[in-house]
This record gives C-alpha cells, sequence and structure tokens, in this order.
C-alpha cells in the first residue's frame, strides 16, 4: 500500500515542481507539493511497523501548527532568513538520522555488514547534513546584518578549509571500518568537524555573492535527505531529497550566471567579506527631488521601467508601487517592471512581492529582455535597488559586484532613485549611479515616496 501512496507523492512533487517554474503557476505548484509530503508522510506511517496511529497524528499536528504559525508571522522581510533556517533544521534533521542509526548499529556495522551503499550514505548524510545546517545558520545571521569575524586570516583560510576536508575524508573512511566505541568517537569527529567546515565555507562569503550560497545550502539539505534516505532504506526520501538537491543545483547554477561567477570562485575567493567601503558614502554632485517633481516627470513621459529592490519589500510597498503603475498607465504612458535575478534576499524575491500585488507577469522583463530598451525609456524608477543598478560591476575595480551584469538604468534619459540615504546596498559599495547627470535622488521611504507621487499624480 505505501508504495503506491509514494508513488502519488512523487508524481505530485514533480507536478508541484514543474508549477513553481512560473509565477502565474506558482502558488498552486506550492499547494501540490505540499499535498505530495502529505501522501509521503502517509506514506512512511503506513510502511512503519508497530506504528501508533495516535502518536503519528499528533506529530504531524504538531509540525503542521509550528509551520503554520512560522509561516504566518514571518515578516516578508525575514522570509529568506526563514528559508536559510529551514534549510539548516533539514540538514540537521538528516545528520541526526545517520548519527541515530550508526549510534543503533555501531557493534555490527562494520564496512563488511554495512555494505558500500552504507559506509557512503552515512559518512556523507553527516557531513553534508551538519555542514548546511552550520553554513545554514551563518547565512541566517549575515542574512540579518550581522557582521561576523572569521577566526582565520584571510591568506590561511583556503589551508585550513582544505586540511579540515582532508580530515573529514580520512575519519569518514575510518568510521565505516571501525566499530563499538571507536565508530562512535570517529562519528563524534566527524560531526564536529563537518560543523566547523559548514561555519568556515559561509562565513567568508559576503559581499553580493550570498545568493549563490542560499541557493546550494538548499541543494545541500536535499542531498543530505537522500542520503539519509538510503540510510533509513526509505525510498520516498531518497526521491524528494534528490529533487530539492537537483532543483537546488540548477538553481545554484542559474544565481552563479546572474553574478557572473563561477562556484569555485565563490566559495574560494571570498570576494567582499560583509563590510562596507570607506567611500561608501562620499559623493560630490548629488541631485534630490520630491515627491512632485517625480510626478510632473511621469506626466509628461511616455514610458516608465520600475526597478524594484530589497528596499521595496522592507518598506512592503508592493500594493502602492502597483497602483502608482496603474495610474501612470492610465495616463497613456508605458510601465515596466525590470527584474534582476538577485534583487532583494532571496532568489525570486521581487518576482514574489509583484505577484502579491497582482502585477501581471507578462510586465515583469528579466536582465536581457529590459536592458536593451532603457536606451529609449524615459523615466525610471528604482524602488529600494542599489547593487543590481551599480555601474560600477562594470569596471574592473576589485569590488565585491566585479563582473555582475547590472540593469542598464543608467541608458535611460531620466532616473529617479528612491531611498532613504545615501546608503550602500548590500555589497558595502559606492554608487556611482548617484551622481550621474540624469539621476535624481528621491531620499524617502519607498511606500511613503511612492504613496507620494501617486497623491500628486492625481492632482495634475
Ligand atoms: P541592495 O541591498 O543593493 O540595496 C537596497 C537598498 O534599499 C539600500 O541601499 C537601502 O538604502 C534601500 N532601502 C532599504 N530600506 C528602504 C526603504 N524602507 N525604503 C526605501 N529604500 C530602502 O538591494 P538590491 O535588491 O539592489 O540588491 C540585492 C543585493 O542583495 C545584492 O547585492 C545581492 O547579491 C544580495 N543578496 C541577494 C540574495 C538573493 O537571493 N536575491 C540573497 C542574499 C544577498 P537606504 O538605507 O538608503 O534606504
Amino acid at each position: 500500500m505505501h508504495i503506491y501512496l509514494y508513488i502519488v507523492a512523487a508524481i505530485l512533487f514533480l507536478l508541484g515542481i514543474k508549477r513553481l517554474g512560473r509565477v502565474k503557476t506558482a502558488r498552486s505548484g506550492n499547494l501540490v507539493a505540499a499535498l505530495g509530503m502529505l501522501f509521503a508522510v502517509l506514506g512512511v506511517c503506513v510502511e512503519a511497523e508497530a506504528l501508533s496511529w495516535v502518536w503519528a497524528l499528533i506529530a504531524m499536528l504538531v509540525g503542521a501548527g509550528i509551520g503554520y504559525l512560522i509561516a504566518t508571522r514571518v515578516a516578508m522581510t525575514a522570509m529568506p532568513e526563514m528559508v536559510a533556517a529551514l534549510n539548516g533544521l533539514g540538514g540537521g534533521a538528516s545528520a541526526f538520522v545517520a548519527m541515530a542509526e550508526q549510534i543503533e548499529d555501531s557493534s555490527v556495522l562494520t564496512l563488511a555488514t554495512f555494505g558500500a551503499m552504507m559506509a557512503i550514505a552515512v559518512p556523507a548524510s553527516i557531513v553534508i547534513g551538519m555542514a548546511t545546517m552550520t553554513g545554514s545558520g551563518i547565512a541566517y545571521l549575515k542574512l540579518q546584518g550581522k557582521n561576523l569575524a572569521h577566526p582565520i586570516a584571510p591568506a590561511q583560510r583556503n589551508l585550513a578549509n582544505a586540511a579540515i576536508g582532508a580530515a573529514i575524508v580520512g575519519i569518514a573512511v575510518w568510521s565505516v571500518y571501525s566499530t563499538g566505541g571507536w565508530s562512535i568517537t570517529a562519528m563524534i569527529l566527524l560531526t564536529i568537524l563537518s560543523a566547523v567546515i559548514g561555519v568556515f565555507l559561509v562565513m567568508p562569503i559576503g559581499g553580493a555573492d550570498m545568493p549563490v550560497v542560499v541557493a546550494l545550502l538548499n541543494s545541500f539539505s536535499g542531498v543530505a535527505a537522500a542520503a539519509s534516505g538510503f540510510v533509513i532504506g526509505n525510498q520516498m526520501l531518497i526521491v524528494a531529497g534528490a529533487l530539492v538537491g537537483a532543483s537546488g543545483v540548477i538553481l545554484t547554477q542559474i544565481m552563479c550566471k546572474a553574478m557572473n561567477r563561477s562556484l569555485l570562485n565563490v566559495l574560494v575567493g571570498g570576494v567582499g567579506d560583509g563590510k562596507v567601503a570607506k567611500d561608501a558614502k562620499d559623493y560630490k554632485n548629488i541631485r534630490s527631488t520630491s515627491p512632485e517633481e517625480v510626478a510632473m516627470l511621469l506626466d509628461g513621459a511616455t514610458s516608465c521601467v520600475i526597478v524594484p529592490g530589497y528596499g521595496l519589500a522592507v518598506a512592503q510597498a508592493q500594493h502602492v508601487c502597483a497602483n502608482l503603475a496603474k495610474e501612470i498607465e492610465r495616463r497613456g504612458c508605458s510601465v515596466r517592471y525590470a527584474i534582476h535575478p538577485v534583487a532583494g534576499r532571496m532568489p525570486g524575491h521581487m518576482n514574489v512581492l509583484l505577484a502579491e500585488a497582482d502585477v501581471p507577469y507578462e510586465k515583469l522583463l528579466e536582465l536581457d529582455k529590459i536592458n536593451p530598451e532603457f536606451q529609449s525609456t524615459d523615466v525610471v524608477i528604482i524602488v529600494g535597488a542599489n547593487d543590481v543598478v551599480n555601474p560600477l560591476a562594470r569596471e574592473k575595480t576589485g569590488s565585491p559586484i566585479d563582473g555582475m551584469p547590472i540593469l542598464d538604468v543608467d541608458k535611460a534619459r531620466t532616473v529617479v532613485m528612491i531611498k532613504r540615504s545615501l546608503s550602500p546596498g548590500y555589497a558595502g559599495v559606492k554608487n556611482p549611479l548617484f551622481e550621474l547627470d540624469n539621476t535624481l535622488m528621491v531620499f524617502l521611504d519607498a511606500k511613503e515616496a511612492l504613496q507620494g507621487i501617486l497623491d500628486e499624480l492625481k492632482t495634475i
């Protein structure tokens, strides 16, 4: 019976992932995948011998209750941290499952009784799961804006990581050849070193490379789950873990492309360590303006592009932004949205925000589609975006955003930049766009500024 439930779950997972690929169908994709998870859990309950259905039901209700509370209470701006935390918990759970198996069977599990598959799956689950857990913990803190100091000097970091990596491989081999107390000792050492490497790998990654790390950790949590599926012999866990692992790898590739970095470069390059550049607030030629003036500018425009960024999420200005776009269009000016793949703090962040405000999907244009259009655009309104429009990325200055493809907003006739101050974005670097002759700064909270422009526009 359980196998049929697993097959239904796997089909629902696949359908769910397919629907997640498009903004229009993403919401229903989420529901379909969640339904798949329910079938998977029921399958596990049916498969388990001597299961108490009462306890299983209690566990499901408690889990669902916690999930409901977290999902409904988390602020939209804290979503990236929540995703990082969930990745970490997934990795940790897989590691603990493998540890429990090793502790339970430590007296009998040698390579001969283990079999080659288990000999790989148990240490892999512990190593990948623990590294994912601690790495995600560091990503969580970094996304919260915490400045974390790496205990090892930059020049020695790669060497230290290589040494820990070699020790992990050695101890993993030892763990599958030993029994009893030695097997447990090896497991404890493996757990500690894996936790340390997770911290060491993620800690130096700052600047603008975090999107790659978030995607990679997501993939790792899937791989750890698949490995623990082998450990406890559960096909469903293997399928679900493999799906998360594979989709995470694809997302990692997309994010690497968006940052114009190779994965190796992100992991060992350590470009940018979360520090703010000294000259980040040094500006000479700043022209600031008011919502009234922007409204007048829009009154005479025929084309407008809105560039949303992290500040839109902070201000929760997506609804007023959509209303302003409708008003501009009502006056005969075309409006489109330019979406940078790493805008915000999680993959797809801007799409989620704008979908919440019912912005039609066709109006969201990606980097390669919108970039050739800026030259013929009258007004670009940048709402709380900074790094993704920073022309410094085009120059070879060694900054954390070097080589990152950006939205070419500086080519438009007029650029209106809404942000509260001259502070830099996530990468902590100066943005020469602020000083260009065609840039006008509106130093206000995004919601306040957009509402002000909308109110003024209605009076013209
Ligand atoms: P940035 O972080 O570069 O800039 C956001 C800007 O928003 C800030 O300069 C800030 O300026 C402004 N802001 C903040 N709050 C408000 C507010 N209430 N009203 C108006 N403005 C506000 O954002 P981008 O979206 O341009 O770039 C994303 C960055 O985050 C990239 O460097 C990316 O690599 C990184 N990142 C992306 C992830 C992803 O998966 N998408 C994950 C992790 C990191 P001020 O304080 O002056 O208002």
